[in-house]
């Protein structure tokens, strides 16, 4: 498995841990494009959202609480924040196992580019 993400939720690349569970780890991005950004991912692998299906339901929500939570935790829920996940080519996707990224500390723009 050559994946650099299943080698990270292993342990067998380091990275700047934020959270982690049984089945979440989430972690700084290496090359941040806001004055906070960390990536969520789970565990198992997928390579885009398009693999999951509907058994993988609360696992995407469980996500999302891991989101909340860092962000309460880190103390920028009231400022805000945002969560992005890109899929394929046109998506912007480079890393293909599934991952959340969730950017802070800054003013977000729209429409993204
Ligand atoms: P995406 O373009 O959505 O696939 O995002 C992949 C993200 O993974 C990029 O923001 C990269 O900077 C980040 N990244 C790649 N390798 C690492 C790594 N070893 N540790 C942390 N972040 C990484």
């Amino acid at each position: 498995m050559s994946c650099i993400f299943c080698k990270i939720a292993k342990g067998e690349i380091t990275s700047q841990k934020v959270y982690e569970d049984e089945h979440v780890l989430a972690f700084h991005d290496i090359a941040p494009q806001a004055p906070i950004h960390i990536l969520i991912i789970p565990k198992k692998h997928y390579a885009t959202i398009l693999e999951l299906e509907e058994k993988d339901k609360d696992l995407i929500g469980h996500i999302f609480m891991v989101a909340n939570k860092i962000a309460r935790d880190m103390q920028f829920h009231e400022q805000g924040f945002r969560v992005v996940v890109n899929c394929n080519r046109n998506g912007g996707q480079t890393v293909f196992h599934l991952h959340f990224h969730l950017f802070a500390g800054r003013l977000m723009h729209w429409p993204p580019g």
